[in-house]
This record gives structure tokens, C-alpha cells and sequence, in this order.
């Protein structure tokens, strides 16, 4: 056996048989499972998920938590061994509720890791298959393309201009040109291995077929890496409320002690007194609060996932709910991406071409009737240059019952039409085989081939017809070639611009023969304009039938959407339109503006402007910083390996997942699963749906807070007995509100958070409306608790307590309600949409059931039992927080001039 490090010097041939593979067929597919099961997945050791018992113990990590200790502890010594113990039981159980839902955090954010996959392409059998990349063996023939990530370590078999950025790797960021041949001596360290391929680093440019030398952990960055990254759920705005946490634990701490002394003046026990202010400072602290924020990141995330939008980095969610710019690509993200040629302008005569989607079948009209191609030179050399110039393969897939394309959807358009006329790849290139090729790059913005026809090379060249335009000397219409007069430009330009108003991508096509004594100057030819221009093919791209309700919700909510696109500005502005983006009065800038404009001068510009046209992505770079310079938070959409640096830029990278390359969506901050417009639109209303839900939360666990301590402040005030007792205060904080809290976290968005535009109001997300009501809620709280608690203390000290207790209970129970909406009625919510907060709503009942019959309870709690009529005033009195927030709403609803739906 080879040493794994010196894969590099081994000839092909040796490595063939060493790895028992063949280069040209691949391994078999029996051979390759086999593998795979004897070295298992090709994959990095991963961190292991922290164990639940160690996320139990993480929960008495907390200033709140040694408190109590210390307090049950002092408890204990007074000789109170219940309370002491119930103060113990609290702890537990609170730690057991924060372990639940950090747990189920931790879960989703595991699972939506699944929906990421990383595909490879390997030779398996001979033939070329896609599989996820963990299936990768050692063996394997591995086909890479620009934009695709290297599966594992690996040898390169054939290298075409294979350029791979291996800067995650070795830190250098200029990208390395890889060859065949082997090297010496076998300790060439890694990074001038220059025929070998490293699992994690991109292709950048070039395309190639390498052989697997090592896979999963025994790769060389499996080897440094003992582990990857877990996704990280530290966020800033987590690191926010934690923030507040600690601010309000030191307001309390101050608050306690004036409650302890005003209580003790007032002639209560020193004792007694201790108790009810650790119990108090206990409800007054919001525990739950950073557990809960994990917990409604994580169901919002997932809930992102379910619409399509993968977030990869949880700090991006932030951004999402406040995002007031979207860039948005048009070929692909706007329109299908499903390029049919429609009609085909060859000098002075304009065909039409019907048919369906990718399937080569369809008719070629003139003036309405159908004509034989056969009988049309011209109409056969449009089909000519189409098949020449298309790199796509069109296949009919029998699993999916539809024609499908592999390759660029617009060269895919061309090798149907060129099928239609009766051309088909496969033929024609048997009989005149491929002799040079320059693929379409998005700077010279044409792809030209040169093929052997007979003793000729035919030049086919196909591109933006601008580009095209410049570099054609002639013209050909109707079998002649004429001069390309500036009267044959015009008319040209008359063709490709009326059906670009149409909304069609137009691309221009054209040729030139050489005798066999010019062979190797063909690409001269076009340098030198010497082409003959022969015609437009207009091709359609229909819009995703989601996108003008997508546009309308974006409005609403107050984001901006522009247009992208490296298509013509009237094909781009024809579609805009249909879109809803472009509107009248709104500008067009192309892509050669904005190389001439200056930072002001697009700030200044950027107002009106909906589109931008014929740009390349180093022009998205310009458009972000602008956006960004105007203070917006912009999110920008990507595929290409070019698109990487802009979207690192914007605050919201978001790239394709189904035509996006690896490295796209690397960089980028959300991955749309099904490139759809839409799903960036339902994003950014499940990131407003986050803000409003830690809103929620917050605002409970506030007003509820509230409620309890103005309630025993107010008792201490009137000089009357304690109306709840310290082991009943634990009782309502730590159980009540926790199931509660949970069941909040889990709210769904309501519809109108996605109308008005959206920016956090403070660092604390606590807002006006907020502080209203928090004082809004607790009022009713203290005065019903205190008009419940009055009327009976003198009769019967334990009952009156009892009922206090439940009545407070019942209040936050019933505030649960309140909180799921700023403006909306109780009434006119569904109240079981939340199947949680009806779950908590039963759990609690019982438990409150419980705790006042259970003969154990009743002596851990200190509880008597209640009388039907007691539960009825109870209830009837702790519907005042509903009615009183009802009538907020009402004016709140007012004030704002809206009803609620
Ligand atoms: P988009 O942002 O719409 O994908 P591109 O930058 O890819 O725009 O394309 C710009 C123009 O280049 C198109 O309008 C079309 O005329 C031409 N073009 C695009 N792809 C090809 C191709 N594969 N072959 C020939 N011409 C192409
Ligand atoms: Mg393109």
C-alpha cells in the first residue's frame, strides 16, 4: 500500500490499478457500495449534539439559580424543610422544562443540516451520476465543473483550465491551476500539490475528472480538523437579551431590598419577609427568557425551511426581519429559467416557432404557414449555429415524464430549435466533429465553437446581440452577403429591440468559413469583427406564476424590490413590468452607466431606479455598497462562483439552491431550495415573525411579573397579610408561566405582520406599545387579586389565600391569550390555532386542579379547597385582563385607522 501523502507522485497508470478503478467507465455500482460500507460515509467527524443531561446541568448555570440555592439553603436552616424542598423541586423542574425546549432547538437546527446536501458528480458504471457527496469512495471518478465543491482528496486524472480556490485550505487566496503529470519528491507539502484536489476547497474556472485517493476522515483536512463547526445560535440579538436579563436581576436585587425593609416597618416577620422577596425576585427575573429566544429562533428557522429559505447562518435572521432592499436576479429567481425560442429574425424574415418546454418537437411558421425547413437556407443555418453553440444535453426523463436539460437553459433552447428544424448534436458531430470552443463568459458575453466541415472550419458564434453587432464585418440576408452597412444595423437593431419589448432574450448568431490554411486563427477572426451576422433567436422565459403576488406582499410590507439581470434593458424592463417592479416614471440602468457613475451620482440615482440591465456580477458589488451607503439593509440573490463577493457584502447573501454553484452558496447567508422570488418574500415575513414572537414572550413574562409583585406590594401597603406565599410565588412562575412561556415561543405569525415596514425598535425589542401594556395587564391583576384577597382574609386566612393564588393563576393563564396579539381581538382569533398553548392551557388547569385538592399538594402549597363559587368569582374577576386589553386594542385599532381583519 501507497503512503496516503504521496498520492502526487504516482503515474496514472500505476494509480489506476493501486486504486482498482478504471478512469474511463468509473467504479461499478456494486463495487462502490461495497465500499462505501467497509469505510463508511465520506464525511468529517462531527461534533457530537450536546447530551440532554448536559444541557440539564447547563440550566443551574445562572445568577437566578444560586440565589435560590442560597436561599433554600437559609430555609433550611429556619427549620422550614418544605419550603425548602419546594424551593429544590422548582429548580429541578425549571431546569427540566429549559432542558425540553433547548433541546428541541437543538434538534431542529440538526435537522434542517439534512436539507443542505452537497452533491457530487462520479463515472459510476461508465456513465456520469450525481449522488450526495458522503457517498463518495475512495476510487471514485469524480467530475467537477466551475462553481463545484472537491468531494474529497483526490488525483487529477484530465485537468481543462481546472483552476480551484483552495483558500479555506491553505489561506492563499489566488486561485491554483491544476495538472495531470505527477511531481516530486513525495514531501511536496499539500499546498504545491498541483495535481492533487483537497475535499472543502472550490473549483473557481475550468472543468476536469479527478480520481479519489482518500475520503472522510482520512483526508488531509479531515486530519486537521478533528471537528466541524456546529451551527452556531449565538446571535447578537440573543447576546441583547441576555443583556437585559442581567439588567433587571440588578433591578431587582435593588427592588427586594426596599420591599424587605417596607415589609418588615410594616410589622411583618423577618422570616416571612425573606421568603416572599426571594419568591418575588424570582418571578420578577425573566429565566426563560434566553431558553425561549433560542427555542422561537430555532421553530422559526425551521418554519423558513418548510417555505423554502435554508438559512445557513442564524445571525442572518436578524437582517431577515428588517431587510428593505431586495436585488433580486430575473433569469431564474423572477422567471422559470425554461427558455423556449420563439422566433428567429435571419436577415429581413421573421419565423415563428411553436411548441412546448424542452421537448424537440414543434413547427417553424412564416406569415402564419407552416414551412419546411428544407426549403429555407437561412432557416437552416439558424438550426446550424443553435446546435453548434449549445453545450446542453435535452433528455426525456421517464422518472419525471418531461424533456429536461442538463447545461445552460439558454443553449438548451437552442439545441431544441435547432431539433425542431432537424438538427439534432449527436449526428451532426459525428460528422463534424468539435475542433476548438470558447464558452460563454459573462464578460466578452458570446460562445463560439469551431467544428470541421469537410475540408472547412465553420465558426458558429452566439451572443448579446450588441456584442455581436460589433464584432460582424458582413451581413447575410437572403443567401447573400452584404457589407453591415450602418442601414443593416438599424435594421438589425429594429429586430432584436421589438421583440425584446416583448420580454424575449434575445441572442444574436453568426458565423464565418475558413479554408483549411487558416486553421488556428479562427478565434482572430472574431477579435478582428470579421464575422457575418446572420440573425436573432428571441427566446421566451415566462414569469414564475408566483411572482406578481410575491411583489404585492413585499410592497405591503414595505420592502423594495429591483431587478437584476445581465439580459437586454427593454427585455429586462418588458418583464420587470409584468413582474410589478418596474413602474412608470421608475429608471433603467445598464450596466455601462453605472461602470461611468460615480458613488454620488448613483446614490443620488438610486431612488427611482427598479432595474438594472446588462450587468455583470462586479456590478452587484457597486449596487450593494450603494444601497448600503444609503443606510438599507439589502439582500442581494446569486448563483455564479462571481456572485460570491456581493453576496458576502450584503447584509443578506441569498443564493439558489437548485442552478446555484457550491460556492455561491457558501457565501451565502440563505439558500432559496426552490430559487422562487416567493420564498425570499415568505423569509422575510417568518424574520418578522421572530421579532414579534420574543415580543410576546417578552411582554408575558413582563406583565405577568408585574402583576404578582404590585399585587404583594399592594397588600404590604394596605397593612394587610401576604396574599400569596413564597413557595405559591415559585409555584406560579416557574410552572405556570413555563408551560405558558413555551406554548408562546411556538405562536405562528399572524397575517399582518408582513403589512407596514418593520425595524426593531431597540436593542431590548421592547417598544411603547410594550410598556402600555405591561401596565395594561398587571393593573387588573393586583386590583382583582387584592379586591378577592380583601373580602376574605378576615374570615378565613387560608381560603382567602388560596383563592388569591388561583385567581392569579387564572389571570395568566388567560394573559397567555392577551399576548398572542398587539392589535387583534381575542374573539377574532382563532383560539386553538396554537395547539401548544391549548396543550399548556390543559396541563396547568390540572396542575392548578391539583394544587388545590391534592391533599399533598395542598400541604407543599399550603391550599384548602375551593368551592364552586370560588372558582366562578375567580374567574369572573380574572376576566377584567381580558376586557381591559380589549379595550386597548380598540383604541389602539383607532388611533392606528385600521380595523382588524
Ligand atoms: P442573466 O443575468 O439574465 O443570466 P447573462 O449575463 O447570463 O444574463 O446573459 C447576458 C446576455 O448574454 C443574454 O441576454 C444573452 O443575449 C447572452 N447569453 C447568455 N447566455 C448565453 C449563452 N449560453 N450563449 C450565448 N449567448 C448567451
Ligand atoms: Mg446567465
Amino acid at each position: 500500500m501507497l503512503m496516503t501523502t504521496s498520492w502526487h507522485t504516482v503515474t496514472l497508470g500505476a494509480l489506476e490499478r493501486e486504486l482498482n478503478t478504471s478512469f474511463h467507465e468509473g467504479l461499478s455500482g456494486n463495487e462502490a457500495a461495497a465500499r462505501l460500507k467497509l469505510h463508511g460515509p465520506n464525511k468529517l467527524p462531527e461534533v457530537k449534539p450536546t447530551s440532554l443531561f448536559l444541557i440539564f446541568l447547563r440550566q443551574f448555570q445562572s445568577p437566578l439559580i444560586y440565589i435560590l440555592l442560597a436561599a433554600s439553603v437559609v430555609v433550611l436552616a429556619m427549620e422550614e424543610v418544605t419550603d425548602a424542598l419546594v424551593i429544590l423541586f422548582v429548580l429541578v423542574f425549571n431546569a427540566i422544562v429549559g432542558m425540553l425546549q433547548e433541546g428541541r432547538a437543538q434538534n431542529t437546527l440538526a435537522a434542517l443540516k439534512r436539507f443542505a446536501e452537497t452533491p457530487a458528480t462520479v463515472l459510476r458504471d461508465g456513465t456520469a451520476v450525481v449522488i450526495p457527496d458522503f457517498e463518495v469512495v475512495k476510487g471514485d471518478v469524480i467530475v467537477l465543473r466551475e462553481g463545484e465543491k472537491v468531494p474529497a482528496d483526490a488525483r487529477i486524472i484530465e485537468s481543462r483550465t481546472l483552476t480551484v480556490d483552495e483558500a479555506a485550505f491553505t489561506g492563499e487566496s489566488v486561485p491554483v491551476h491544476k495538472e495531470e503529470a505527477a511531481l516530486e519528491p513525495p514531501s511536496l507539502p499539500p499546498q504545491e500539490q498541483r495535481n492533487m484536489l483537497f475535499k472543502g476547497t472550490n473549483v473557481v474556472r475550468g472543468n476536469g475528472t479527478a480520481v479519489v485517493v482518500a475520503a472522510g476522515a482520512d483526508t488531509v483536512i479531515g486530519k486537521l480538523a478533528q471537528e466541524v463547526s456546529s451551527v452556531d445560535t449565538e446571535i447578537p440579538l440573543k447576546r441583547d437579551i441576555r443583556q437585559l436579563s442581567k439588567l433587571i436581576i440588578l433591578a431587582v436585587g435593588v427592588l427586594s431590598v426596599g420591599v424587605f425593609l417596607l415589609g418588615i416597618f410594616a410589622g411583618n416577620g423577618i422570616r416571612e419577609m425573606f421568603t416572599v422577596v426571594v419568591s418575588l425576585g424570582v418571578s420578577v427575573v425573566p429565566e426563560g427568557l434566553p431558553v425561549a429566544l433560542t427555542l422561537v429562533l430555532a421553530s422559526g428557522v425551521w418554519r423558513m425551511a418548510k417555505r423554502n429559505a435554508l438559512v445557513k447562518k442564524l445571525q442572518a435572521v436578524e437582517a431577515l426581519g428588517q431587510a428593505q432592499v431586495i436585488a433580486v436576479d430575473k433569469t431564474g429567481t423572477l422567471t422559470r429559467n425554461e427558455m423556449v425560442i420563439r422566433k428567429v429574425y435571419a436577415g429581413k424574415t421573421l419565423f415563428e416557432v411553436s411548441g412546448t418546454g424542452y421537448e424537440p418537437k414543434g413547427e417553424v411558421k412564416l406569415r402564419g404557414t407552416v414551412v419546411d425547413p428544407a426549403n429555407h437556407a437561412e432557416l437552416l443555418l439558424a438550426g446550424k449555429i443553435a446546435v453548434f453553440c449549445s453545450g446542453a444535453t435535452v433528455t426525456f426523463s421517464e422518472e419525471r415524464q418531461v424533456w429536461q436539460i442538463a447545461g445552460d437553459p439558454t443553449e438548451g433552447a437552442m439545441g431544441v430549435f435547432a431539433a425542431k428544424v432537424g438538427f439534432h448534436k449527436s449526428e451532426l458531430e459525428k460528422e463534424a466533429p468539435l475542433v476548438a470552443e470558447m464558452p460563454f463568459d459573462y464578460k466578452t458575453r458570446y460562445h463560439a465553437t469551431v467544428h470541421q466541415e469537410g475540408q472547412k472550419h465553420f465558426l458558429a458564434v452566439a451572443g448579446a446581440p450588441e456584442a455581436i453587432v460589433t464584432l460582424s464585418q458582413s451581413v447575410r440576408v437572403e443567401g447573400a452577403v452584404h457589407p453591415f452597412t450602418p442601414e443593416w444595423k438599424r435594421e438589425f437593431e429594429a429586430a432584436f429591440e421589438s421583440m425584446s419589448e416583448e420580454g424575449f432574450r434575445t441572442v444574436a448568431f453568426a458565423y464565418a468559413e475558413l479554408p483549411p490554411a487558416d486553421e488556428g486563427k479562427e478565434f482572430e477572426i472574431i477579435q478582428h469583427g470579421q464575422l457575418i451576422l446572420a440573425g436573432v433567436y428571441g427566446m421566451e422565459d415566462s414569469l414564475r406564476p408566483e411572482v406578481p403576488e410575491a411583489m404585492m406582499r413585499a410592497a405591503a410590507a414595505g420592502v423594495r424590490v429591483v431587478m437584476i439581470t445581465g439580459d437586454h434593458r427593454i427585455t429586462a424592463q418588458a418583464i420587470a413590468k409584468e413582474a410589478g417592479i418596474w413602474k412608470e416614471g421608475d429608471a433603467v440602468i445598464s450596466g455601462d452607466e453605472l461602470e461611468e457613475m460615480d458613488e454620488k451620482e448613483l446614490d443620488g440615482r438610486l431612488e427611482t431606479v427598479t432595474v438594472f440591465a446588462r450587468v455583470t456580477p462586479d456590478h452587484k458589488m457597486k449596487i450593494v455598497q450603494a444601497y448600503k451607503r444609503r443606510g438599507e439593509i439589502v439582500a442581494m440573490t446569486g448563483d455564479g462562483v462571481n456572485d460570491a463577493p456581493p453576496l458576502v457584502a450584503a447584509d443578506l447573501g441569498v443564493a439558489m439552491g437548485k442552478i446555484g454553484t457550491e460556492v455561491a452558496k457558501e457565501a451565502a447567508d440563505i439558500v432559496l431550495l426552490d430559487d422562487n422570488f416567493g420564498s425570499i418574500v415568505a423569509a422575510i415575513e417568518e424574520g418578522r415573525t421572530i421579532y414579534k414572537t420574543i415580543q410576546k414572550v417578552i411582554l408575558y413574562l413582563f406583565s405577568t411579573s408585574l402583576g404578582e409583585v404590585l399585587t404583594i406590594v399592594g397588600a404590604i401597603l394596605l397593612g394587610w397579610p401576604l396574599p400569596v406565599l413564597a413557595v405559591q410565588i415559585l409555584w406560579l412562575n416557574l410552572v405556570t408561566d413555563g408551560f405558558l412561556t413555551v406554548a408562546l415561543a411556538m405562536e405562528k405569525g399572524e397575517p399582518e405582520f408582513a403589512k407596514g415596514s418593520f425595524s426593531r425598535p431597540n436593542k431590548y425589542l421592547v417598544d411603547k406599545t410594550m410598556l402600555v401594556r405591561i401596565v395594561v395587564m398587571a393593573a387588573p391583576m393586583m386590583i382583582g387579586s387584592l379586591f378577592i384577597f380583601g373580602g376574605m382574609y378576615e374570615i378565613n386566612l387560608p381560603k382567602a389565600i388560596t383563592l388569591s393564588l388561583t385567581t392569579l393563576a387564572i389571570f395568566q393563564w388567560l394573559n397567555a391569550y392577551n399576548c398572542r396579539s398587539e392589535k387583534t381581538s381575542v374573539f377574532r382569533m382563532d383560539l386553538f390555532s396554537n395547539i401548544y398553548l391549548t396543550g399548556a392551557m390543559v396541563i396547568v388547569a390540572g396542575l392548578q386542579l391539583l394544587a388545590v385538592y391534592n391533599p399533598f399538594m395542598q400541604k407543599v402549597l399550603r391550599t384548602v379547597p375551593l368551592s364552586f363559587s370560588d372558582w366562578m368569582w375567580a374567574i369572573g374577576i380574572s376576566l377584567s385582563v381580558i376586557a381591559v386589553e380589549e379595550i386597548r386594542k380598540l383604541f389602539y385599532q383607532q388611533k392606528n385607522g385600521k380595523k382588524s381583519p
